[in-house]
């Protein structure tokens, strides 16, 4: 029997249903992935009812004895799995890592230099309507429109013309490997702070498959619900050895940012951490990379513009300019064929942000439900079967109709939290 169905059968409906979608749908949003039973339990936990403000041993409230266990379990595996020498696993969410580590390292007013948005930087690195927009001037960087890799000239020509006192590398869509080291000499070169953050792809790093930024940042920061698949939280981590910027690192998070820690999701955090330092973790990353490629490859062989010509990681972004066809059409369509993707501005791209000619794609999630990569070049050939039509500017109505039950049938084969599904569930 269910306490919630008997208490509340009107939000029970709501995530039966949400459930039944995420078993029914494809997944390829390249920030979302399914977390493991044991994370989903430790988050479930009373752990909820803890007000535990302050660190392991420095707290402001009674009672913290075994939270105090779960975070300082959090804080070693982080440090153990990253190579970083510290962590701080309290921001509840990946925008409230960046902003405390704003806090800890520039001042309102201050100028920062960060990654566009329109070419695949986050909100937080300088957007405008944001707070790091806001309070900060923002200076943005972009993307070489030959190669759709990122302009290190430009970066390095911006940073000597405005000498900003951070600069952040990181991205929510960029398919290939940043060079940190890069990043790291420009901002020697002007006396700036590096901060990098690393939430796309900190699973992929995590297991050794995308270079760390650790050892070139002074900051680094990721959430832990994309890649590395954990609950959805922030993560602030470094190797850089400066305690007295760790103090600072700390206070930032509490008082400066947040009050109570939410010790029910740290637990999570641990479990994630120790679930991403096993064998099968490492495979699934592999996989996660491979499945991004074979995918990657079939929209080229069907005459798509894939942005910076393939990919290194676990995500690309389709241009659909040569096409004529919007993103925000292109993932319409998609939905109604029950194939998850997202819209998102390309390079050139003529299109507003809310239209784009654009869609990212990435392998996450599907990989996490047992994926392969002729799975998923079949599926890559059905999105490219619904962009045909949608190119040829004809109803999509049909097409549409077939793939909704291939997918049906690919996804009843590979059921996400049933006992048997892919290499996640322990
Ligand atoms: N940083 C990057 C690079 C991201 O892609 C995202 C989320 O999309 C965030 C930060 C923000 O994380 P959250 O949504 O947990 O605030």
């Amino acid at each position: 029997t269910s306490t919630l169905r008997d208490f509340d059968p009107q939000l029970a409906d709501a995530i039966k249903d949400e459930v039944a979608r995420q078993e029914a749908h494809i997944e390829l949003i390249a920030s979302e992935n399914y977390a493991s039973k044991a994370v989903m339990e430790a988050q479930g936990t009373q752990l909820t009812n803890k007000y535990a403000e302050g660190y392991p041993g420095k707290r402001y409230y009674g009672g913290c004895e075994f939270v105090d266990v779960a975070e300082q379990l959090a804080i070693d595996r982080a440090c153990d799995l990253f190579g970083a020498d510290y962590a701080n696993v309290q921001p509840h969410s990946g925008a409230q890592a960046n902003a405390a580590a704003f806090m800890a390292l520039v001042k309102p007013g201050d100028t920062i230099l960060g990654m566009s948005l329109a070419h695949g930087g986050h909100l937080t690195h300088g957007a405008a309507p944001n707070f790091s927009g806001k309070h900060y001037n923002a200076v943005q960087y972009g993307l070489n429109p030959d190669t759709g890799e990122i302009d290190y000239e430009e970066v390095e020509r911006l940073a000597r013309e405005h000498q900003p006192k951070m600069i952040i590398a990181g991205f929510s869509a960029y398919a290939r490997v940043v060079d940190w080291r890069r990043f790291r000499t420009i901002a020697d070169e002007i006396g700036a702070w590096l901060l990098v953050d690393m939430a796309h792809v900190a699973g992929l790093v995590a297991a050794g498959l995308y270079p760390s930024p650790l050892p070139h940042a002074h900051v680094v920061t990721t959430t832990t619900h994309k890649t590395l698949r954990g609950p959805r939280g922030g993560l602030i981590l470094s190797a850089h050895g400066d305690e007295a910027l760790y103090k600072k690192l700390n206070g930032a998070v509490f008082p400066g940012q947040q009050g109570g820690p939410l010790m029910h999701v740290i637990a999570a955090k641990a479990v994630a951490f120790k679930e991403a330092m096993s064998q099968d973790f490492v495979r699934y990353q592999e996989q996660v990379i491979t499945n991004a490629r074979a995918m990657a490859k079939v929209f080229l062989e069907r005459g798509y513009d894939v942005v910076s010509k393939g990919t290194d990681n676990h995500l690309f972004l389709v241009s659909l300019i040569q096409q004529g066809v919007t993103g925000k059409d292109a993932d319409a369509a998609l939905g109604r064929a029950h194939i998850t993707v997202n819209k998102n501005t390309v390079p050139n791209d003529p299109q507003s942000p809310f239209v784009t000619s654009g869609l990212r794609i990435g392998t996450p999630a599907a990989t996490s439900r047992g994926f392969d990569e002729n799975d998923c070049e079949q599926l890559a050939g059905w999105i490219c079967d619904i962009l045909d039509v949608l190119a040829k500017g004809e109803d999509t109505g049909s097409a549409e109709a077939e793939v909704r039950e291939k997918v049906a049938e690919l996804c009843g084969r590979h059921p996400v939290y049933a006992e048997s599904a892919g290499v996640r569930q322990t």
